[in-house]
């Protein structure tokens, strides 16, 4: 079974004996506004946790248990929201490889979904913080370069394009090579005749 509200309400009473007539409401009203913003009966529960095993955080009163509770959560939202945040940056700077730009497709050369010979790739600013103030400084210009959100709202197959273009380039390379093998095979194979002669 899992960890409820009414068990945290209980393991909060026990550990800071919280045995008062009024206690058992007073900590579901509790755990009842700490839910509508957000925490789960296990966040309070690391709440209660904390509290009693850090030096110096042990609430005395019951308002300074209110508070003491609230500020652990929050502290720890705030460490996920962070975290969140940076892998979210780091996932568009591999776009952007922290340039705050992104190549992609020229819309001039992709005509109807297909990316078209000479393919011409242009920049478009990265949706990261670091696009973001290359966008800012370039807000005195007449007209701004496109954003990657809004080039991806046109052209949303662009990452296939490239690599289709990319598997192609590999392709074309591979089959040099081996015409420039077969040729030197059959030279190779000529000579060996004609000495043979
Ligand atoms: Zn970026």
């Amino acid at each position: 079974m899992s960890f409820s509200y009414q068990d945290w309400c209980k393991q909060h009473a026990t550990m800071f004996s919280l045995h008062a007539e009024a206690d058992p409401e007073m900590l579901h009203a509790w755990a009842m506004a700490l839910s509508a913003s957000g925490h789960s009966p296990e966040d309070l529960a690391e709440a209660t946790q904390h509290l009693a095993t850090t030096p110096g955080r042990v609430p005395l009163t019951r308002p300074q248990h209110l508070d003491a509770i609230t500020k652990r959560l929050r502290e720890r939202q705030m460490g996920r929201l962070r975290h969140n945040e940076e892998s979210m940056m780091h996932d568009n700077h591999a776009l952007c490889g922290g340039s705050g730009f992104v190549t992609v497709p020229h819309p001039r050369t992709i005509r109807d979904g297909v990316w078209q010979a000479p393919y011409y790739t242009c920049a478009v600013v990265c949706d990261c913080p670091t696009g973001n103030r290359r966008l800012a400084s370039q807000a005195k210009r007449e007209r701004k370069q496109m954003t990657l959100s809004q080039y991806e709202a046109r052209f949303f197959t662009w990452k296939s394009l490239m690599a289709i273009k990319d598997a192609a380039r590999s392709e074309m390379e591979k089959a040099k090579r081996l015409a420039q093998k077969g040729e030197s095979d059959w030279l190779a194979r000529r000579t060996r005749l004609s000495i043979a002669d």
